[in-house]
């Protein structure tokens, strides 16, 4: 059988090429980083495990699920991940008094990674190999374009929804600080998000509307506007900065090439849900790969493959525009509650009285969003031409009965 090619090792294409190869197929994952021997905080290492930097994600309890499904129970992968139990949050008109019951995992994307691609290697030892950058061999099968940028013959075109950045830095957690509880808050220029990553440690996030020259600076600005300075030891001293725009590829497809995770669509982390939908994806497109397999005809799957991913981007662009909107000074908080249900009063605050978004700052952000929704609106998406079912004996598209 010729090869697949997963162009990008990050969780989509490693969550693809573990169903692809169950499906009996030989695939070549590029991408493949080895990491380097530090283990991040908040995480155990198994001997012999090495680390790239972290990159810390907020799973909640459906993306857990979700992954352990489709990696057959995930045993192991999770080991030493940190729990969070609550979530405080100060975000317009959906503010929380109380920090809500919201059970997640803070875990170490990159590490996680590491543990799926070895996870992948040693269930399909004849089937897989995993390569470090090197462009896609040409006669390959099919290509999963999962990020890397040996993504080959992979076509379709990046629309951005926005020009956010996300500036993350790694802080210690002050004596006395919960680590179970995570905070957000709306705060003039910028969200911020804490999450306790371990004992004493936290992940700090703050998305701010444009990109940006110089993270650390900014960021301790941001953090002295609200309590969230108050609960760390020290300012952080050292920042990354992401383009983090919902982003969506058109089309998210073509002949012999289907495009996966953050690559298909990206979120905005306020969703919380980017690695589901990245993971929902890499599910999708193994059986696209299958059903064309089984004789279902390749213009009509890629139609479906398209619709899907169109069709869970737009739903996340109206829930981004609703959000955004209600945290604005003054905002209508209707329809949108970041809190996960349950909106208490209304006491976001800029540390200095004023409360929520700033309007000023974030309004462009907005009215590209809305604009974007507009646009999508007109390229509704048809109705679904196949039924996803799964997991067992593996996840298959089933042709809706005419
Ligand atoms: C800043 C950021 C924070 C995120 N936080 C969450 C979260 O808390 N919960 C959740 O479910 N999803 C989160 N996501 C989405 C999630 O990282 C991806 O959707 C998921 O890993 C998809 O994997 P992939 O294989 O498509 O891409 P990957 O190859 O995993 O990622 C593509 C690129 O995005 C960047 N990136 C991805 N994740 C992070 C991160 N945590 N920090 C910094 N850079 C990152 C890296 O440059 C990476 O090379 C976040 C995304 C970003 C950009």
């Amino acid at each position: 059988m010729t090869e697949t090619v997963v162009t990008g090792a990050g969780l989509a294409g490693l969550t693809c090429a573990y169903l692809l190869a169950g499906q009996g197929r030989r695939v070549l994952v590029t991408g493949w980083r080895p990491g380097d021997p530090e283990p991040a905080s908040g995480t155990s290492q198994a001997p012999g495990e090495t680390s790239p930097p972290a990159r810390w994600l907020v799973l909640n309890e459906l993306t857990i699920d979700l992954l352990r499904e489709v990696w057959d129970g995930g045993s192991g992968l999770f080991d030493g991940a940190w729990p969070i139990r609550c979530r405080h949050v100060r975000w317009g008109g959906s503010s929380t008094d109380q920090p809500l019951e919201q059970p997640s995992l803070a875990v170490d994307g990159a590490r996680l990674a590491q543990r799926m691609g070895r996870r992948l290697a040693e269930t399909h030892p004849d089937l897989v190999r995993l390569t470090a950058a090197g462009p896609a061999p040409s006669v390959a099968e099919w290509l999963i374009a999962a990020g890397h940028p040996s993504a080959g013959p992979a076509g379709g075109r990046p629309v951005h929804i926005g020009r956010r950045h996300m500036i993350s830095a790694e802080v210690g957690l002050a004596a006395g600080e919960s680590a179970a509880t995570s905070h957000l808050v709306a705060t003039g220029p910028a969200w911020i998000f804490l999450a306790p990553v371990g004992q004493r440690r936290a992940l700090v996030q703050a998305m701010v509307p444009g990109p940006v020259a110089d993270p650390v600076p900014l960021l301790r600005r941001l953090l002295v506007r609200t309590e969230l300075g108050r609960r760390l030891v020290a300012p952080p001293d050292a920042a990354v900065v992401v383009p983090a725009a919902p982003r969506l590829r058109q089309p998210p497809c073509g002949p012999g090439w289907i495009a996966v995770g953050g690559y298909a669509a990206r979120f905005d982390p306020l969703s919380g849900s980017g690695t589901a939908q990245a993971v929902r994806t890499a599910v999708l497109a193994a059986a696209a790969i299958d059903a064309i397999d089984r004789g279902a005809d390749e213009l009509e799957v890629r139609a479906h493959v398209t619709d899907r991913v169109l069709t869970a981007f737009t739903e996340h662009v109206r829930t981004c525009l609703g959000l955004y909107t209600s945290a604005l000074a003054g905002g209508d908080p209707a329809g949108a509650d970041p809190a996960g249900g349950g909106a208490g009063s209304a006491r976001t605050s800029w540390g200095d009285g004023r409360a929520g978004l700033d309007p000023a700052a974030w309004q462009d952000e907005i009215d590209l969003t809305a604009a974007a929704l507009r646009g999508f609106g007109m390229s509704a998406a048809t109705s679904a031409r196949f039924t996803l079912t799964g997991p067992l004996p593996g996840w298959r598209l089933v042709p809706h009965s005419r």
